[in-house]
């Protein structure tokens, strides 16, 4: 255990952003990391608990204590060697995950948890730093070929597990870098894309190969992986958005948050956007429909590009500002949570219904919506009016996209329209075919992603080798 008496001495402190009229002037990150001697500070509260909740709340599973006890006695390299047991990418995590090691850590009983994430990507930006992040090459190759398509953080932790076990993992994209979501989706001001580029130089390394700009079931046969592979794994991702069936959905002006948000992350990867109509906020006013995390992302691009103003609406109660810890701890809360992006200036309306968008000359101009009550009934007579010309539908993804390559294999679906695999094997419904991350499980989050992809990876290993020794 870190010190004793940390968790008595010591008050939590985390990194803090860069002031939001700065910040919004670029799309760099803007998280201010906490110096070496506070971050040890901050490791020097963890317990180390007889029952470490933190391990179960984190769906990696992060040895948490044991790299808090390195940190504050300033073993950084082991700590490092430690957290990238279980976590083939902290730096990603270390930036975007949500947490929920925190929700469930003990001093969060007392509102004060460890400041677990910020700790991670210290470790892990100190191990880049210093060089200690070296590519992992096996001494032995099985002489097996496993295809895997999909590069978001669920197929590029599968690829790097497999490699690292001596397989020939090939990664199909069909985007024109690898990164999924990641690279796409998440806006550089959350997470610079410098990071994944040497993730996937260290995983070239290892003797991973991509197949970038390779649309699987459209460009090559989806059966042809399985003539040429020993084993196929899925992890396309889940990119059915949910929409939004009212009159005037058709209008020009109102686009999904995917159709918005990558070309901006392309304009500042200096990639082609493939379109005559960029879909910019500059100089209007923005709706974004859905209360999510992409909902903030739309957010705090819109207000970089300069929007005139940015309604945020979501359709559930407003939650309460804080949870009741002895009914909810160590489990992920319902809370009011208040983004970066949405501290940048947006305006947030809960309970509302988007009944209709209305338009001029066949461009979208406002909103009619009505409140809701507690139970999502309407509320008579509260009917109004949202001024808008460019409304973002944030409202979360409804499964992966069957055409092409999932109709093609014939795997088989859940009742939400996910590929049908345990997570124990990962095994689809065809043979020598896996699944894995959003496309397996539904839209989730990055860490989760992380979790099935090397659990995948192992479960492939078995199947091929009779055993393995990859970690779950
Ligand atoms: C805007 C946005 C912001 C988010 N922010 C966060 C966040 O802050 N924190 C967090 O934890 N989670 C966040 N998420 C969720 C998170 O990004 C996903 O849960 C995660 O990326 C899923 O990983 P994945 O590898 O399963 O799929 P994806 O990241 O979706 O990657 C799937 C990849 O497969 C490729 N692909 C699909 N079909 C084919 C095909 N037929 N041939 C070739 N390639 C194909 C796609 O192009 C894509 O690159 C966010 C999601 C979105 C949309
Ligand atoms: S990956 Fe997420 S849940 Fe796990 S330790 Fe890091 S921040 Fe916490």
């Amino acid at each position: 255990m870190g010190k004793v008496t940390g968790f008595l001495e010591i008050d939590r402190r985390d990194r803090r952003y860069a002031p939001a009229s700065d910040r919004i002037r670029h799309y760099k990150e803007f998280l201010i990391p906490l110096s070496e001697e506070a971050t040890k500070d901050q490791a020097a509260r963890c317990m180390n608990c007889g029952i470490p909740y933190c391990h179960t709340g984190c769906p990696v599973n992060n040895q948490i204590p044991d790299w808090n006890d390195l940190v504050y006695r300033s073993d950084w390299e082991e700590a490092s060697r430690n957290l990238h047991s279980t976590n083939n990418f902290p730096e990603f995590t270390g930036r975007v995950c949500p947490a929920p090691c925190e929700a469930s850590c003990t001093l969060n009983l007392s509102d004060n948890p460890v400041t677990i994430k910020t700790i991670e990507c210290a470790i892990v930006d100190r191990a880049w730093a210093n060089g200690w992040l070296r590519p992992e090459i096996p001494e032995v190759k099985t002489g097996r070929k496993i295809a895997i398509v999909g590069s978001g953080p669920a197929g590029l932790a599968c690829a790097q597990q497999l490699a690292r076990a001596g397989h020939d993992a090939h990664v199909f994209e069909k985007n024109a870098k690898p990164g999924g979501l990641l690279r796409y989706g998440i806006p550089d001001f959350k997470m610079e894309k410098h990071l994944i580029d040497r993730r996937i130089d260290q995983m070239q390394a290892e003797g991973v190969s991509f197949h970038v700009s390779v649309n699987v079931g459209v460009d090559i046969a989806a059966t042809s992986l399985l003539e040429d592979f020993d084993a196929v794994v899925l992890a396309g991702g889940a990119e059915k958005p949910r929409d939004l069936p009212v009159p005037g959905r058709d209008l020009s002006g109102v686009h999904f948050a995917m159709e918005f948000l990558p070309q901006q992350n392309r304009r500042i990867g200096r990639e082609p956007i493939h379109t005559n109509e960029p879909i910019l906020a500059s100089a209007k006013h923005v709706v974004v429909i859905g209360g999510g995390d992409t909902g903030s992302d739309c957010i705090g691009t819109s207000i970089r590009q300069g929007a005139l103003s940015v309604t945020q609406l979501e359709i559930l109660p407003q939650p309460p500002e804080k949870e009741n810890k002895l009914l909810t701890w160590p489990n992920w809360p319902l809370k009011l949570r208040t983004s970066s992006s949405q501290e940048e200036g947006a305006k947030r309306e809960f309970s509302v219904l988007t009944k209709e968008l209305r338009g001029k000359d066949g461009a979208v101009k406002a909103l009619v919506c009505v409140r809701l009550d507690d139970n999502l009934k309407e509320i008579p007579g509260s009917a109004f009016e949202i001024k808008a010309d460019l409304v973002l539908l944030a409202m979360g993804f409804v499964a992966p996209v069957h055409d092409g390559l999932l109709d093609s294999l014939g795997v088989a679906f859940d009742a939400r329209g996910n590929v049908a695999a345990d997570q124990q094997g990962y095994a689809t419904s065809v043979a020598r075919v896996f699944a894995c991350g959003d496309m397996r499980r539904g839209q989730s989050l990055v860490v989760w992603a992380i979790r099935e992809g090397r659990q995948t990876a192992r479960a492939v290993d078995a199947f091929l080798m009779g055993s393995s020794l990859l970690p779950r």
